[in-house]
C-alpha cells in the first residue's frame, strides 16, 4: 500500500475508529481484527490449550489414513444449534466404522459448550473429531484423539441470497458399497475433488451424481428442488443425512408443502421450479443455475425464499434447538 494511502487510511480509522470494522484473512476467511489478535482456546485429548499448541501427532490415523469422523456445527447467538443431532450423527458414523470415543455424549455436548465460553464465540463454526489414535501400521491403534475446535464465523446470509450457481462433477459420489455417505469420515478427498472442479469452471459448487447416475448432493451440502409446490430431495442412503436437511423437512411441513424422497436425475433439475442447497456452512442458499441452464426464472424462488426466512428466523430465536453457552 502507498505511504499516502496508509496514512488516510490511518486518519480514517482514528476518526470513525467505533464504525469502522477491518477485516483480516485468518484461518481462510475474513476476520476482524480483534478474533485475528487472539489466541483461541481448543480442546485436544482432555486438555484446554492455546491454538498455537493444539496439536495432533504425524502418526494419528486420522492423518495416515483419513481414518476418523467428525462434525461440523454452527454457533449462533452464543448457543449450538442442533448439537444433539450432531453428537448423535457422530456417535452413528463411528459406530459404524468401529471408532471407540471415548467420552459420553452428555460429557461432549459438556466440552462443546465450554469451547464457546472459554472463547466467548458469539457466532461461530465448531468442530469435534474423533480418530482411533496413533498408529503407524493399519492394525496398531493407541488411544483415540479427541479434539473440539472451531473458528469465528457470522451468519452466512440475514436473509435473502441470490442464488448461486453449479456444474455436474465429472465424479461420481463415494457409493454405499464403497464406503457408506451417511457416515461423516475425515475422508473428505472426494468431497474436495468435487469442490475444486466446480470452483475451477467458475461456479460455486458441485451437484454430484451417484453411481447409478442419480442426484445425490453438493461436495458439502444436501439439495432440493421444488415442483408444483412440493419439495424433492435424494434418498438418504446415497447422501449425508444433513441435521439441516432435517430441519428442512420439520419447517416444509409445518408451512404443509409435502416433501418426498426420490432418486432424482439431471433432466428433474433442469426442470425444476426452484432448487436449494443447505447445510450447517450452507444454511439455505438458493441454486439459480445447474449446468448453463437458468431454474425456474434464475432467481430464488418463492418456496425456497419463504424456507429461508424460517431458517433465519430459527437461528435468531432461543428454543430447544439450541445449548445455550453464553
Ligand atoms: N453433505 C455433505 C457431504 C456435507 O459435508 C454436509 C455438511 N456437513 C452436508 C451434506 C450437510 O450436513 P449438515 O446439514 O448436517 O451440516
Amino acid at each position: 500500500m502507498p505511504i499516502s494511502t496508509v496514512k488516510v487510511f490511518s486518519e480514517v480509522r482514528r476518526k470513525y475508529s467505533s464504525l469502522v470494522v477491518v477485516l483480516v484473512k485468518k484461518w481462510g476467511i475474513e476476520v476482524s481484527e480483534e478474533w485475528a489478535e487472539r489466541e483461541l482456546i481448543f480442546y485436544v485429548n482432555g486438555e484446554w490449550v492455546p491454538e498455537s499448541q493444539a496439536t495432533i501427532s504425524v502418526l494419528d490415523q486420522g492423518l495416515l489414513y483419513g481414518f476418523g469422523v467428525f462434525e461440523g456445527i454452527r454457533i449462533y447467538g452464543g448457543g449450538i444449534f442442533k448439537l444433539n443431532e450432531h453428537i448423535d450423527r457422530l456417535y452413528r458414523s463411528a459406530q459404524s466404522a468401529q471408532i471407540n470415543i471415548p467420552l459420553t455424549k452428555a460429557d461432549l455436548a459438556e466440552i462443546c459448550r465450554e469451547f464457546v465460553v472459554r472463547n466467548n464465540m458469539k457466532e461461530g463454526h465448531l468442530r469435534i473429531i474423533v480418530t482411533p489414535g496413533k498408529g503407524y501400521t493399519w492394525d496398531t491403534f493407541g488411544s483415540p484423539t479427541t479434539a473440539v475446535f472451531g473458528i469465528p464465523i457470522g451468519r452466512m446470509f440475514e436473509s435473502g441470497h441470490e442464488g448461486i450457481r453449479l456444474k455436474t462433477s465429472s465424479l461420481r459420489r463415494t457409493p454405499p458399497e464403497c464406503l457408506d455417505p451417511r457416515m461423516k469420515t475425515l475422508n473428505y478427498f472426494n468431497n474436495k475433488l468435487h469442490k475444486m472442479e466446480a470452483l475451477a469452471a467458475g461456479v460455486d459448487d458441485a451437484i454430484v451424481l451417484d453411481m447409478r447416475g442419480f442426484v445425490s448432493e453438493l461436495s458439502g451440502a444436501n439439495f432440493f428442488i421444488t415442483k408444483d409446490k412440493t419439495l424433492l430431495t435424494s434418498r438418504k442412503q446415497f447422501i449425508l443425512e444433513g441435521v439441516t436437511r432435517a430441519t428442512v423437512f420439520e419447517l416444509a411441513k409445518k408451512e404443509g408443502f409435502q416433501v418426498i424422497e426420490e432418486d432424482l436425475t439431471l433432466y428433474d433439475v433442469y426442470t425444476a421450479d426452484e432448487a436449494f442447497t443447505c447445510g450447517s456452512g450452507y444454511e439455505i442458499t438458493p441454486v439459480v443455475e445447474v449446468d448453463g441452464r437458468k431454474i425456474g426464472d434464475g432467481k430464488p424462488g418463492p418456496i425456497t425464499s419463504k424456507l429461508q426466512k424460517l431458517y433465519v428466523e430459527l437461528t435468531h430465536t432461543e428454543g430447544p434447538w439450541f445449548t445455550k453457552a453464553l
